[in-house]
């Protein structure tokens, strides 16, 4: 039901189609090559929702995690989990990715990089990165008016329409529902 994507256009992919919460994790994951359990299943399962095969997926893991853990660690302790992600393993449920309501429930501690970074990240921090992605001036603000009113995913909303200079009327209720409505925008 889902398009592939290849791993060779995971970079762009991320710089233009990613919500927040998912460009957080994999930019963490390409700078520490290294990323705690719930962090690994939130983008992990992001990935698969996106239309990352296993195959694809292991080598994606395997790249950054090898460069902290080395590849035999990797493949004894982590290749296991993300094989478990699409169904390969254990129950063999094919478990699905994490909606919005989820990721903001979520209680990250510190070290975390998971949740949704409306919701956890603090004000200074969420400026900085929503500046990264080239959000300034009057959508700014009402984004962190969004945000302190607490409405994590009409803020999300805003990001996704002042960075791809378009409407979003359904709203955003899902990490992979941000992918698809960037994907259809851009292509
Ligand atoms: Fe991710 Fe949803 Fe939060 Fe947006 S609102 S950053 S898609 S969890």
């Amino acid at each position: 039901d889902c398009a592939e994507i290849s791993l060779k256009d995971i970079n762009q992919l991320a710089s233009t189609s990613f919500p927040l919460c998912m460009r957080h994790l994999f930019g963490k994951l390409r700078e520490d090559h290294h990323l705690k359990h719930q962090g690994r299943m939130q983008l992990g399962l992001f990935l698969k929702g996106v239309g990352l095969k296993l195959e694809d997926a292991l080598a994606f893991w395997r790249a950054e995690f090898s460069q902290k853990v080395g590849a035999e660690r990797f493949d004894k302790e982590y290749a296991y989990s993300i094989r478990h992600n699409y169904g390969k393993e254990g129950k063999r449920t094919d478990y699905t990715p994490y909606s919005c309501q989820k990721i903001i429930m979520s209680t990250p501690s510190t070290g975390d990089h998971h949740g949704c970074p409306y919701r956890h990240f603090s004000e200074e921090n969420l400026r900085a990165a929503l500046n990264k992605m080239g959000v300034g001036g009057r959508a700014m603000d009402d984004i962190m008016d969004k945000v302190r009113n607490r409405h994590y995913q009409l803020a999300c909303t805003l990001t996704f329409e002042a960075t791809h200079g378009t409407s979003c009327e359904t709203g955003i209720n899902h990490p992979n529902q941000y992918f698809v409505e960037s994907r259809k925008f851009f292509e």
